[in-house]
């Protein structure tokens, strides 16, 4: 196994991405090697789509198991067709009015790209990133780049460039550090091979706003049901996937209750000795304030987008505090609450403690 001792590290421009930095970047893409780089969503590891023994260093870096398909990221619509065959005009209607964006679409695979960045599954998943850094780097390399979310298998996807190193300083070429993701969570999936298209995973492109092109689309069964059992419809959508070192404890309900709750358990866990986190909106945190834990701010209650883009990042500092536990609500299930939703629920680990 050929792991890279060092990862260069440059500082890129997120809007305006320097062309040096972009080419040497592509270089290393060209004789196979690894590269994060930032996109809307969160950071990728990206390796050239097209070439078998690059797309498997991704999972070897990540540590993932190989059966965890990779999403296949383009840069303008025409490479669609390189990538996959039989594409419906649904999925055309749709690239043209989300893409470039959050929204990842899965379609029929071409021959030509290789079967590991589909675990050897027909289909393969593909997005068209809208970020300055990721267009730039996938139209200078002239081919379609595969990238996974770039973090350790079952650690929070990563947000930053500093969350990249921390779980793969030595494990990629290079990072390009641009910044702060601007959505937080990863690509809405959308199944586009079934009879009716399918949402595997919610994500900054919601459901509602898929509905007003193709009407029929819906949710995956799994999140119908989302009370808690171990369920998994699309390939590596396993539950135990965001899992942060410390046990984190989902609470749904009543909003009042809840409070009550959390904070109950929080004074039940300091007093056995445990080290508690509590991940809080700030018109919420004061109630945690004199129970002796660890408190985040995950910005106002009312902005699901803030959520969404500090929520990774906060489940990780808290790890790096080396909280026990974290205690964290439910911020519903409507529009962006969806996403929050199905990612904490998996980094709960399907435990959701409802109080009523
Ligand atoms: P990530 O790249 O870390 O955001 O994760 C990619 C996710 O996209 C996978 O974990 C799957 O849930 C989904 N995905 C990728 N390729 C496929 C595919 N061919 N079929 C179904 N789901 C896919
Ligand atoms: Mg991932």
């Amino acid at each position: 196994m050929t792991y890279t001792a060092q990862t260069q590290v440059l500082q890129i421009d997120s809007q305006n991405p320097q062309s040096d930095h972009i080419q040497v970047a592509v270089e290393i893409l060209r004789r196979g090697g690894l590269v994060a780089f930032p996109t809307e969503t969160v950071y990728g590891l990206g390796a050239n789509a097209l070439d078998g023994i690059a797309v498997e260093r991704i999972y070897q870096a990540k540590r993932r198991p190989a059966n965890d398909p990779l999403i296949v990221h383009i840069h303008e619509v025409s490479q669609l067709d390189l990538l996959a065959v039989n594409i419906p005009d649904s999925a055309r209607q749709l690239a043209q009015k989300f893409w470039a964006g959050p929204l990842t679409m899965v379609l029929k695979r071409a021959a030509n790209v290789p079967s590991n960045v589909a675990h050897g599954l027909d289909t393969v998943a593909v997005r068209m990133p809208v970020h300055p850094v990721a267009h730039a780097l996938i139209k200078a390399a002239g081919f379609p780049i595969a990238a996974p979310s770039a973090n350790t298998f079952t650690r929070p996807s990563s947000t930053s460039a500093a969350h990249v190193l921390e779980d793969l300083n030595g494990r990629v070429d290079l990072v390009l550090d641009g910044g702060a993701a601007s959505i937080g969570l990863e690509s809405t999936v959308i199944d586009m091979t079934q009879g009716e298209p399918v949402v595997l995973r919610p994500g900054g492109i919601l459901l509602e706003q898929l509905q007003e092109i193709i009407p029929s689309v819906r949710l995956s069964p799994r999140f119908l049901a989302m009370n808690g059992q171990q369920v998994s419809s699309s390939p590596g959508m396993l539950t135990k996937h965001y899992s942060p070192r410390a046990h984190l404890m989902l609470f749904d309900g009543p909003l009042d209750v809840v409070m009550i709750a959390m904070a109950d358990t929080a004074q039940r866990l300091v007093a056995n000795g445990k080290r508690v986190g509590i991940l809080a909106v700030e018109e919420e945190a004061p109630q945690f304030t004199e129970l002796g834990v660890r408190i985040i701010s995950l910005g106002k209650r009312d902005d699901l987008s803030q959520i969404a883009r500090v929520l990774f990042g906060a489940i990780r500092a808290l790890d790096a505090q080396g909280v026990d536990s974290i205690l964290v609500r439910s911020f519903g299930q409507e529009g962006l609450g969806a996403a929050i939703w199905d990612r904490l629920i998996r980094a709960a680990e399907g435990n959701v403690i409802r109080v009523s």
